[in-house]
């Protein structure tokens, strides 16, 4: 046994699911090394955006109060709009979460009246409420404005047609999420984004489209903003924020859209001139600059979990081949004990709170009850490697992250040896494909 392999077993990974492990990675050499050209694509786009913005050192302090003429939130900014190639951004630790930078992405660009189209079929979970799909307090339905849906087609792809007659006099903003969220349909690849932008743009030139790029940050070397669209929307513990920004979102766009933003999260007349950035530019740039390779370690390990349970027998999106265009791993088990197996494993191979197990429960913005393993250095950080699982049919796990390559690999294997111990899978199983 190798020394590796002996620091596996004493955590409890047996010698079967370690062999396992080595054979499906054999095959993944090739898919690896091309992940790794895009993380050095997007890392000098990084250092060199951040070159010509002269980051310096007085950049990583912060300011208190209002934060008046704060140089290195407004330099942050700046950096952000060079990689994504826009005119201006909002990256902000007042944002508190992705969902809601989506929101002030919406309502700061949307008046009564307007109507928001998704051409992508349903948004996330937790844009249900901000829409007012689901009646919620102040969402954009309370202020007048309307909402419509085209779903995709069931093999994924756009439905024209239907685009074609929902755009009307009152459409304002097309939002379209990039990731698959909690949902089995593909992820929309950047050059697919530019295509259903174009399209819009055929139509109804003015429209502004709106891409929600949770997850999707430096997975290729373009973004939506690259393809036309006027504003991307994610949050800093997940991609952007490389495991270290312990909170925040951003809004990368036109000046118009970034102003319109930023003049809602603070206050008409005050926008992007206020808001202390307090103690966190440091992390908010160490993180983006560790971005690329940390969405990268992300990455293999996605691939990774799909070659490993695809021949398992289990339902996996992206399948074990397919192209990728962002970081989450569906894994479709079909019954709860293996989603709480699952997610139970990713817990007990974390660095922080591995001893703790988790159970489902109510979390707020979802309609069912949802498990999630975390561990995670930041509260709640999807970056870092962990899984969530909505306990409802076809009960499938939503895998992402890991800041390190080891890590998110030694965790897969953890859930594995999960449901293996729990018999929700043979060690025959798993000899037969050695
Ligand atoms: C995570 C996510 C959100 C919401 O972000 P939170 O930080 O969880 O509020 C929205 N859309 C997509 C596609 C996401 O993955």
């Amino acid at each position: 046994m190798s020394k590796l392999q002996e620091l596996y077993a004493s955590m409890g990974i047996s010698s079967t699911v370690y062999e396992y492990g080595i054979k499906i990675l054999e095959k993944l050499e090739e898919r690896f090394q091309k992940i790794d050209q895009t993380a050095e694509y997007n890392q000098l786009k990084v250092i060199r955006a951040m070159q010509e913005a002269k980051v310096s050192e007085a950049c990583l302090l912060g300011t208190t109060g209002y934060g008046y003429n704060d140089l290195g939130r407004d330099t942050l900014e700046q950096v952000y709009a060079k990689v994504f190639h826009t005119e201006d951004a909002l990256v902000r630790p007042q944002i508190t979460c992705g969902t809601h930078a989506l929101a002030l992405a919406l309502m700061s660009n949307l008046r009564p009246g307007d109507e928001l189209l998704s051409p992508v079929g349903k948004p996330y979970d937790t844009l249900e409420e901000v829409i007012g799909i689901r009646p919620s307090r102040g969402s954009l339905a309370e202020y007048g404005i309307t909402y419509r849906q085209v779903d995709l087609h069931p093999d994924g792809s756009f439905d024209f047609e239907n685009i074609r007659k929902a755009i009307n006099d009152r459409t304002r903003l097309v939002t379209i999420q990039r990731s698959k969220g909690y949902q089995t349909r593909p992820t929309l690849s950047v050059e697919r984004i530019g295509e259903l932008i174009a399209f819009v743009k055929e139509i109804k030139p003015d429209v502004i489209c709106m891409v929600d790029n949770c997850y999707g940050e430096f997975v290729e070397e373009r973004e939506p903003s690259d393809v036309g669209a006027d504003m991307v929307v994610g949050s800093l513990i997940k991609n952007p924020g490389g495991g270290l920004a312990p909170i925040g979102g951003y809004i990368a766009g036109t000046r118009e859209c970034v102003e319109n933003a930023a003049c809602r999260l603070t206050s008409p007349g005050l926008a992007k001139e206020v808001g202390a950035s307090l103690g966190v530019l440091k992390d908010f740039y160490q993180g983006f600059f560790l971005a690329p390779t940390v969405t990268a370690a992300a990455l293999k390990g996605a691939i990774f979990a799909a070659n490993l349970y695809q021949p398992l027998g289990f339902a996996v999106v992206p399948d074990s081949t397919e192209t990728r265009h962002d970081i989450i791993q569906a894994i479709t088990f079909g019954n709860p004990e293996a989603v709480i197996a699952f997610c139970q494993g990713i817990q007990s191979g974390a660095p922080v709170d591995s001893h703790v197990t988790p159970e489902p429960w109510d979390m707020p913005g979802y309609d069912s009850q949802v498990i999630m393993a975390a561990g995670a250095f930041v509260s709640g950080s999807s970056i870092e490697l962990s899984a969530d699982g909505p306990i409802k049919p076809p009960y499938a796990v939503y895998f992402q992250g890991g800041l390190t390559w080891p890590h998110a690999k030694s965790g897969i294997l953890r859930s594995l040896q999960a449901l293996l111990d729990k018999s929700l899978v043979t060690e025959q199983s798993l000899i037969t494909q050695l």
